[in-house]
């Protein structure tokens, strides 16, 4: 299976045949029988200590084979050797950083990011600090007791495009997390530029439909042991309904990006000429920071644009107030398409010296196109912007 097409439709899949099933199979239970106990003990102390699996998997916080399915599935595409899920992207976060821990004092990051990864770390609340830098300044701020480099590409709302190898280079023997979710693995795989951890929030395109959330993280064996270590102890467990629906959208991942990522274009261009637009920001406009690396590191544009009302804040109420096919909410990566206030929502957490620097202004919109006819979703948007 050497394209990712088919990847996706049969990752996770190869028990099947000896399971005798067609569809992924739903284990709801929260316990498991122990009658040989000495088994029961090994498989304990192995699933404690962040194995993947084991003969008995005793309670479902240390085990679920309906979320190591996905998480296999999510590996295979991501070109990992391990996956491993979380109850919410924050909780995937979450999980790495207290992994990260042990590996030194501090953490650098690459803004923007999104709004609650930057609180989270602004907050302090897992007790490692962070120091905030450029894209290419870290060559310049590692330090040897850093203890993990993190940066989103691209970046969350401006689109901003992070070169993975050269970070990855200037990071040296500290580790990176790239926060993939804008891109999927079906545009850019981070892990085979030498990022060590690959993070999504599965609640967007991985999920696709808006009824799951959760977070997933891409690795090898070892950060994967310590990361079950984790998810073990403090019990950010993806439910095995939500894995459910991860998987099953899986095989439709690349048709969805792709028909997103054509809609994105085409509204892209007609956007940048629209006299209530001042300016649009998506990477085959060449209007974000490297935006030749789409093409290269990314296979595409992506399906989110971002764009600059000229009439300010109040042209993008008018707009949220207006559209009708498009729904004025936060999240993205859905297969219908939305539409959301940055400074207003997901970027409040930024204090607004720190927003309009990085271009998160009033008057920015950003839309995560879906899969709808981009004919209705121009007529949807023009009669919202005319207005
Ligand atoms: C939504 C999102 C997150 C957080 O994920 P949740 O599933 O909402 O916890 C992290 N990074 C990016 C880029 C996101 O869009």
């Amino acid at each position: 299976m050497s394209y990712p097409q088919t990847r996706a439709v049969h990752a996770g899949r190869d028990d099947f045949a000896e399971l005798g099933v067609h569809a992924p199979p739903i284990d709801l239970s929260t316990t498991y029988p122990v009658r040989d106990l000495d088994q029961g003990t090994a498989s304990f102390d192995a699933l404690v200590g962040g194995a993947a699996e084991a003969a008995n998997p005793i309670y479902a916080r240390l085990f679920n084979p309906t979320v190591a399915r996905f998480e296999r599935a999510l590996a295979e595409l991501e070109g990992t050797s391990d996956a491993v899920a979380f109850a919410s992207g924050m909780a995937a976060t979450t999980a790495c950083l207290l992994a990260a821990r042990q590996r030194g004092s501090h953490v650098l990051a690459v803004r923007p990011l999104y709004g609650t990864h930057d609180h989270l770390l602004e907050s302090g609340l897992l007790g490692l600090p962070v120091r905030w830098t450029e894209a290419d300044a870290i060559g310049d701020e590692i330090r040897a007791d850093t203890a993990l480099v993190i940066i989103e590409t691209p970046s969350n709302p401006t689109l901003d495009l992070i070169d993975i190898a050269a970070v990855v280079a200037a990071a040296g023997e500290v580790p990176v997390m790239v926060d993939s979710t804008f891109a999927t693995p079906v545009l850019q795989q981070p892990a085979s530029l030498g990022a060590q951890l690959v993070l999504h929030s599965a609640t967007k395109f991985l999920g696709g439909h808006g009824d799951v959330i959760a977070g997933v993280v891409a690795c090898d064996g070892e950060w994967a042991s310590a990361l079950r270590q984790v998810r073990a102890a403090t019990g950010g467990l993806l439910h095995p309904l939500g894995a459910y629906l991860l998987h099953r959208g899986l095989p439709t991942l690349a048709l969805r990006v792709e028909r997103a990522q054509e809609n994105a274009t085409e509204l892209a261009r007609r956007l940048g000429a629209h006299g209530a637009v001042r300016k649009v920001f998506y990477p085959s406009l060449g209007t974000v920071r490297n935006a030749h690396l789409a093409g290269t590191q990314m296979s595409g544009p992506g399906t989110m644009v971002s764009f600059e009302l000229e009439g300010g804040h109040a042209a993008a109420a008018a707009l949220m107030r207006r559209v009708r096919i498009a729904t004025p909410a936060v999240s993205l990566g859905s297969v219908d398409t939305l539409i959301q206030h940055p400074a207003g929502l997901t970027h409040r957490v930024l204090d607004e010296r720190t927003r309009e620097h990085h271009g998160i202004t009033p008057g920015l919109v950003r839309l995560s196109v879906g899969i709808e006819a981009v004919e209705d979703l121009w007529a949807d948007l023009d009669q919202a912007l005319r207005a």
